[in-house]
């Protein structure tokens, strides 16, 4: 039954993400269990899995959702897989990948087994946007990154979910691995350091498990605020941390908050917490939205220069998706399997649609009423001549730009706007926000009024 509805999924999938991923990193899944609402996953190698999850998690747990199955999480666990009839999986990664997979580094911490977490290669600095929320982070990552003299230890990185901290982290380690091969980077999540220790006690091998990571020239804990209450795990790792600061050795910590504000840790593993440098992740703001999604799309036109995204979709995204980043990437990413499957450009009716339910979920709610309201003051007209039928140009520019902007800022339809707008036609709506359209490109004074609006209205 379960499995029957994984095989018709896998087909589905093969529609969204590609022929390429499909033969890659989908066909080789194989359907374990199903228990709890979470989906386990056998695959061949942890890479595999930390990548299938990260690119087509969500896919994956959608699809398994609308054929019914009680899903909410995926899990990969690493083991023979029984039907792969292929090549390994590093021989088809692209070449970056391929060598992060093989890298000196990784092999060396594999021999001395030191028990990192595998990077991400795609995770560094290069790839890294920068904007006011996140430069001090990115400046004190930066600094580390150098392999210098220990300036703040630890450095205490926290934000909300998505907004880059993991990103960071591996940007730094990565940078470390290959210039400066000679020290020992170990980068693992709380819950993977938690999991070794509790190995290591059943297995009896505490004193290996202390000799390895007092070994460790800097270590990288993510998400620490999972070991909060976790009582000996607390304690371990507490003087994991002692130990390595008594050396002079960096540490990195991520967590989702303040040190401060994470419950049930001991005061005394807090105040060492904080004794570093605390920089936080704030949320992103809209120029870093844009300057991500912008930065996405170039990356994507190297690998595939057929894509053609229309003016303005990146702005309405970066105005509309204001949670997480990782929301922001998995828009982009279903745009562009669209767009490779319509093979046309993607305008924003075609994005409106394809990201529907998106953009429902994180729906700023700017009303119509809002935007008239706005431009009116802005252009200092009258609401009511706004709405009214004099199409004196002074009168009727502003009625536009209302037009273009309820187009761009709400999910209403066309049909609905000109309702809102004295019950005009849906084609003067149409014909409105065309004109916006062209005139913004050749007139600065007009394109600036639509920023200025837009920030006001986000604001
Ligand atoms: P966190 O660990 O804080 O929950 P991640 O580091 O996993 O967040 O980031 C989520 C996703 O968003 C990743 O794919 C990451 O590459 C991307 N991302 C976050 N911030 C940025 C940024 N400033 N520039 C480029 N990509 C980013
Ligand atoms: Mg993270």
């Amino acid at each position: 039954m379960m499995n029957q509805s994984w095989v018709q999924i896998r087909e589905n999938l093969e529609a969204t993400v590609g022929k390429n991923n499909y033969v890659n990193w989908i066909e080789p899944l194989e359907l374990s269990g199903l228990d709890n609402g979470v989906a386990v996953f056998r695959v061949p190698t942890n890479f595999m899995g930390n990548w299938v999850s990260r690119n087509f998690g969500d896919d994956i747990v959608q699809l398994l959702k609308s054929s019914g199955e009680a899903v909410s999480r995926l899990e990969f666990s690493v083991g023979a897989v029984r039907s792969v009839k292929r090549a390994p999986v590093a021989a088809k990664l692209p070449t970056s990948e391929a060598k992060a997979v093989s890298s000196p580094a990784v092999q060396k911490s594999a021999a001395q087994a030191v028990p990192g977490a595998p990077l991400d290669a795609r995770f560094t600095f290069d790839s890294f946007v920068v904007g006011k929320p996140n430069e001090l982070a990115h400046a004190a990552a930066r600094r580390v990154a150098e392999g210098g003299e220990v300036a703040f230890n630890p450095l205490f990185l926290y934000g909300g979910v998505g907004l880059g901290k993991t990103h960071l982290m591996h940007a730094i380690a990565n940078q470390l691995r290959t210039q400066r091969p000679d020290l020992n980077v170990v980068y693992l999540s709380a819950e993977q350091f938690m999991y070794k220790f509790v190995q290591a006690l059943r297995d009896k091998k505490m004193m290996d498990f202390k000799q390895l990571f007092r070994a460790v020239d800097i270590l990288m804990v993510d998400d620490v605020q999972f070991i909060a209450g976790k009582g000996s795990t607390q304690e371990e790792f507490f003087h994991t941390f002692n130990a390595l600061v008594d050396q002079n050795k960096q540490i990195i910590i991520s967590a989702d908050r303040a040190p401060g504000e994470i419950k049930e840790l001991e005061d005394r593993i807090r105040s060492r917490m904080q004794s570093g440098l605390v920089v936080d992740l704030h949320p992103t703001d809209y120029e870093l939205r844009l300057g991500i999604l912008q930065h996405k799309v170039e990356q994507h036109l190297i690998r595939d220069s057929s894509l053609v995204i229309a003016d303005g979709v990146l702005e309405f995204l970066a105005h509309r998706i204001s949670t997480n980043v990782r929301v922001l990437e998995g828009a982009l990413t279903r745009l562009f399997a669209f767009g490779s499957l319509v093979g046309r450009e993607i305008t924003l009716d075609l994005a409106q649609d394809c990201l529907a339910d998106v953009l429902r979920s994180s729906d700023r709610k700017i009303t119509v009423d809002e935007i008239q309201r706005k431009v009116s003051e802005h252009y200092n007209i009258r609401l009511s001549e706004m709405i009214g039928p004099r199409r004196v140009r002074n009168i009727a520019r502003p009625r536009q730009v209302a037009m273009y902007l309820a187009k761009q800022l709400t999910t209403r339809s066309l049909p609905d706007i000109g309702r809102r707008f004295g019950g005009r036609d849906h084609t003067t709506v149409m014909h409105g926000v065309k004109r916006i359209e062209e005139l913004r490109v050749t007139d600065s004074q007009l394109e600036d009024d639509l920023e200025l609006l837009r920030r006001a209205l986000e604001a």
